[in-house]
């Protein structure tokens, strides 16, 4: 059986391979198909379109954007979007900027807890991307100020604990339209990792078209749960390993398994947005 990876991140955000290593390690191991997927950045896509073709893997542009329901984070994946349109790489700018200045009141807030770590510290994790907590949480295990990066997040950088500092506040559904006026299907990420599936029929109406069914934080009986789920109601199935590179530990692609077959289902429905487009 064919298999693929629609969700992983590269240098350009928390992961650590480049595009072009994302594309030959998925080469090697098999995969057929693989959506680079990096925090608010479309700027490995490129190169790993170009590094699809001289290594016969099929690159499928995407894109993970996060958005916060009161304490909860929702993760929203944009595939085939229009990943050159001008509106939408404002958009991914201003969020980008008001990472920087969550980053500086995060450093800040770490330091009054007696944590001292210098931007240029967690820049030197981050040269080309987007810098996200993963980058500061490793920063914390390497000046030994936390065993794990787990225990980072758990202690300190998850929301309502106190190194928390919040990002611009977006709702899942202003995210899904966003991908939509972009061209792109707009599906939700790793769901069990939310645990907010009440929010699910309103995030269908206001055009959610997929659902993360398949991904490392899946077990069996959750991956038939969001099957049930996909099925009532109507949503495109996907999946992926969240592969981050060396950035966790341990290299995650290759490590679960995405059936083909669901490529050909995203295609469809890719032409059937790019015709709502065309239409309106
Ligand atoms: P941010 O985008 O700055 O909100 O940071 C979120 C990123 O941190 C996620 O994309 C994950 O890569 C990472 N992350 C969140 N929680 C954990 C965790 N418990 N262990 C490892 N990485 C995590
Ligand atoms: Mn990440
Ligand atoms: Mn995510
Ligand atoms: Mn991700």
């Amino acid at each position: 059986m064919s298999e693929i990876d629609l969700h992983i991140h590269t240098v350009f955000s928390d992961g650590t391979y480049t595009p072009q290593q994302v594309v030959h390690l998925a080469k090697e191991i098999g995969l057929t198909a693989i959506s680079i997927t990096d925090h608010d950045s479309v700027k490995g896509i490129e190169e790993a379109l170009e590094a699809g073709k001289d290594f016969g893997v099929e690159v499928v542009p995407g894109v993970e954007v996060s958005s916060d329901v009161g304490q909860d984070e929702i993760h929203i994946l944009g595939y085939y979007l229009d990943w050159k349109r001008k509106e939408f790489l404002e958009k991914l700018r201003f969020f980008q900027k008001t990472r920087m200045e969550r980053n500086d009141k995060l450093l800040n807030r770490l330091k009054e807890l007696g944590m001292e770590i210098e931007l240029s510290e967690v820049s030197r994790l981050a040269p080309k991307g987007v810098i996200s907590r993963l980058h500061i949480a490793r920063c914390m295990v390497r000046k030994k100020y936390v065993a794990s990066i787990d225990e980072a997040f758990e202690e300190w950088l998850n929301p309502g604990k106190p190194a928390y500092v919040e990002r611009v506040r977006v709702s899942p559904f202003e995210v899904i339209a966003l991908i939509l006026d972009a061209e792109g299907i707009p599906v939700f990420a790793h769901p069990f990792l939310s645990r907010r599936d009440d929010l699910i029929p309103r995030m269908v109406d206001a055009g959610l078209m997929g659902i993360e069914v398949y991904h490392p934080a899946h077990d069996e009986a959750i991956v038939e749960h969001y099957k049930e789920i996909a099925r009532r109601f109507d949503l495109l199935i996907t999946g992926g390993s969240d592969c981050h590179g060396e950035a966790k530990g341990e290299v995650l692609m290759g490590k679960i398994r995405v059936p083909a077959s669901i490529l050909d289902n995203l295609k469809k429905a890719r032409s059937e947005v790019a015709q709502r487009v065309r239409e309106v």
